[in-house]
């Protein structure tokens, strides 16, 4: 799994096979967008539309989104869960806006009928700026402000998922307040069921030892349960678990699955409530490099959810929840590609004869933190022209202050690699530009769609100027 291993530092570690991007081929299980494909003349194009075009005429870095691609994927979960959760109480796909929001993507999933998970006041407004109305919304978060959950609960959001005991209170206290006596807030409860899947730790979070949710084991969930039937503020309904990011088995969801429907089976017995909800998060895994697992289909995790609340329901003969998931990455990971200029190229010698090519590009860690974050593995491929040079061992680095600034920690790229060549990094389309930063007072580069032909702007490209407006003047002594 791309972001469990250890940093790939020595070259004869390194897994040659897998370096070298596999070419587009169209398939929607692979490494480049659904459209991306190499024209007669060897550039790479996308959507239909040159990728070494989109350079000339938008300029480099920028981040390129194949909407086709987006689309499908956003489709093919809410297929495979309605038709998993036919026969049961039906199903909701909330689209996690975290990987990546912009108002024209979030109107996206919106026409491919899926509902958006939003975790700040900045979601929520981007969710409603695609048009969509409250109940397409759940709001997350450990720690909203009381203008976000005022917000959620002005606009009639389908849910808040709440993340501990002091912020129920704080929601209640909320929902408390105001002229009219106050309304009742619609929750549903984080729980964690210690399980512990996926990836890096920092993105792994359904074990105990970490900041999310109400733990079932030390008794926390239940508390918060119990709360919820004593508050008339609070009307609970239903439960909530994420276990964590880049997960590869259906088996880990379904176990996540069962610890949820067991904690809703004793709130049915102990307080005759049962709960119509119940959401399995997001955490889908994605392929970064020919090295990680092909994912799963949707169909594959929708079948397994299934299967864990059908024994639920036939061992307690309590209704069917309706059922919810919150896919990010899985939906906009591939969909995305990153387009950038090659800069300064150096040859640094290793131990051994050998000798490692770096390409600098006119990015880096602001606007794809994840090889520093998280030491993720991604894979390159020259965009603008095909070559028959040999293949040399390569280091894509960014142009930032840091010797960390790294894009692609190893990847095989034509040795005639040269200044102004164009390179995409492909499975770029979440958290890229949703975790880009203005480090070194770097403008954030804009996000193009293609389709058909055509691209236009999603976000626009950040200028210097934009930066600057927020300075305040000089003041002097
Ligand atoms: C991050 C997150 C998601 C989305 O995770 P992906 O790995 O992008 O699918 C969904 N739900 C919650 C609560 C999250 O924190």
């Amino acid at each position: 799994m791309s972001e469990s291993g250890e940093a790939k530092t020595s070259a004869a570690e390194v897994d040659y096979e897998h370096l070298a991007a596999p070419e587009p081929n169209g398939e929607v299980s692979g490494i480049w967008p659904l459209t991306a494909q190499r024209a007669d003349d060897g550039a790479l194009t996308i959507g239909g539309v040159s990728v070494a075009q989109i350079a000339s005429d938008f300029g480099t870095p920028v981040y390129v989104i194949d909407e086709v691609d987006f689309r499908t994927r956003a489709a093919a979960w809410k297929r495979a869960m309605d038709e998993a959760f036919a026969d049961l109480a039906g199903a909701d796909v909330y689209y996690a806006c975290k990987a990546f929001a912009s108002v024209g993507v979030c109107g996206w999933a919106l026409e491919e009928g899926l509902r958006l998970d939003a975790c700040s006041e900045g979601e929520m407004r981007t969710a409603f700026g695609a048009g969509a109305k409250g109940e397409q919304i759940g709001l997350h978060g450990n720690n909203k402000s009381r203008r976000e959950i005022e917000m959620a609960i002005d606009n009639g959001v389908a849910h808040l998922v709440v993340d501990s005991l002091a912020e129920l209170a704080h929601v209640a206290d909320v929902a408390h307040w105001g002229d009219d006596g106050g309304t009742v807030a619609k929750v549903v409860l984080r729980v964690t069921a210690g399980i512990h899947a996926g990836g890096h730790e920092a993105i792994s979070t359904g074990h105990e030892d970490q900041k999310f949710g109400l733990s079932i084991a030390s008794g926390a969930a239940w508390e918060a349960i119990c709360e919820t039937q004593r508050n008339q503020r609070l009307e609970l309904v239903g439960l909530h678990s994420h276990i964590g990011s880049q997960i590869f088995t259906p088996e880990a969801f379904s176990q996540a699955a069962r610890a949820l429907l067991d904690l809703r089976a004793r709130t049915a017995a102990e307080f005759g409530v049962v709960l119509p909800e119940i959401d399995f998060g997001g955490g889908y895994g994605v392929r970064y490099t020919a090295a990680d697992p092909v994912a799963p289909a949707p169909a594959d995790y929708a079948r397994a959810l299934a299967a864990a609340v059908r024994e639920h329901v036939e061992a307690s003969g309590l209704a069917a929840p309706r059922v919810s998931i919150e896919p990010g990455r899985s939906i906009v990971a591939p969909a995305g590609v990153t387009v950038y200029s090659v800069g300064a190229i150096k040859d640094v010698p290793l131990e051994g004869g050998k000798s490692r090519k770096y390409v600098a590009v006119d990015g880096g860690m602001s606007d794809n933190i994840r090889t520093a974050l998280y030491d993720a593995a991604y894979t390159a491929a020259l965009a603008n022209r095909e070559s028959d040079a040999p293949s040399a061992v390569t280091r894509v680095v960014g142009k930032h202050c840091e010797s960390g600034d790294i894009v692609v920690r190893d990847v095989a790229l034509p040795e005639d690699i040269a200044f102004g060549d164009i390179l995409a990094v492909p499975v770029t389309g979440a958290y890229g530009r949703s975790m880009a930063s203005n480090y070194n007072m770097l403008p954030r580069p804009g996000v193009l769609a293609v389709r058909e032909g055509k691209a236009h702007w999603l976000i626009y490209q950040e200028e210097v100027p934009d930066l600057l407006s927020l300075d305040a003047d000089y003041i002097g002594e």
